[in-house]
């Protein structure tokens, strides 16, 4: 039913998971680009309509029509293949394979807590399930996201009281867009990147609305016409902003990157920022451990993220092993 063939392939429908390399027929669980082919584009995908809008924006080369999941059934009478909120990014999907020797469910990226730009996951049952595992270790319990979000709201009150001018920084697909919301839905002014005013513009085309925000204009930051801090508020940038001139160009920011990775210690070292919150679009150790409950499979595969997550899992009786090459997957 899953095999090991480059990247994780399904041969009973021919149809390749998440490959980086241009397949005739492959899943797509959203957009980012560590999950789309780099060179090319896939001939035929499943995915969700939003990730679709999202992937020709951010690649300009996933140009396919995409079959939708009743027509993948249709070419096969004995798979059944359904789409469930991932709870990851807009769009975002696992999707689940049904056969007459078993049931299979391939997570993508995913989180289980809520959100407030993307549908909450809902994983179902299943025989063999597939997971990803990026923050597969103990210390990768983030805190409530309500006290993450206050903190957040907190800092940068602060500094625009100090006169310091917030930069937030989170990726430009999914991150940035739920940080606009939190800013927003606080009541603060926001100003957009480009790269994350153009995703904004693309979450709100597909009925996600994330309240009032300005795209970054120069002119409104610097020289003689540039707007009062109280008026352009608070930045949202993406990540790799942090060192460069365009944070350099302000004479006292203050940058706030969210990240999962903000766990570790000297993260704000690590990565160049005044401070790093814990805000991440990836489940953490717990809700790695709360899909497996919920999934109740036989067999656990893990994919992306610290190989110790398997061993975690096999010394609390699950049967759990690596998806890679040389874990030869053997299946049903
Ligand atoms: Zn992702």
């Amino acid at each position: 039913m899953l095999r090991w063939q480059d990247d994780l392939y399904l041969p009973a429908c021919s149809l390749y998971l998440d490959s980086r390399r241009p397949r005739p027929f492959c899943f797509v669980s959203h957009a980012h680009s560590d999950h789309l082919p780099q060179d090319g584009a896939h001939e035929r995908v499943i995915s969700t309509a939003q990730t679709l809008v999202l992937a020709n924006h951010r690649l300009g080369k996933l140009s396919i029509a995409a079959p939708t999941a009743e027509s993948v059934q249709s070419i096969d009478p004995d798979t059944r293949i359904s789409l469930l909120p991932a709870g990851h990014v807009l769009g975002s999907a696992m999707i689940r394979v049904e056969r007459p020797e078993g049931s299979l469910l391939y997570t993508g990226d995913f989180k289980l807590r809520p959100s407030l730009t993307v549908a909450t996951a809902e994983p179902t049952p299943a025989d063999i399930l597939v997971m990803e595992s990026t923050y597969g270790l103990s210390m990768f319990r983030f805190p409530p996201w309500q006290q993450t979000h206050a903190r957040l709201v907190e800092l940068v009150g602060a500094a625009l009281a100090e006169g310091r001018q917030p930069i937030v920084l989170g990726y430009s697909l999914g991150k940035a867009q739920e940080i606009v919301r939190i800013l927003t839905d606080n009541g603060l002014r926001v100003t957009c990147h480009g790269a994350v005013a153009a995703i904004n513009e693309i979450y709100e085309s597909l009925g996600t609305p994330l309240g009032a925000f300005r795209r970054y204009r120069p002119e409104d930051f610097h020289g003689p016409t540039s707007l009062d801090l109280a008026e352009r508020g608070v930045l949202v940038a993406p990540p790799q902003v942090a060192r460069s001139a365009f944070v350099n160009r302000f004479s006292s920011p203050l940058t706030i990157l969210m990240s999962g990775w903000g766990m570790q210690k000297n993260a704000r070292y690590r990565y160049g920022v005044d401070e790093v919150l814990p805000l991440s679009d990836h489940a953490d150790f717990g809700e790695l451990l709360e899909l497996v409950e919920r999934v109740s499979p036989r067999k656990v595969y893990t994919h992306h993220g610290y190989a110790e997550f398997a061993e975690t899992l096999r010394a609390r009786g699950i049967d759990a092993e690596l998806a890679r090459p040389e874990a030869q997957m053997r299946l049903f």
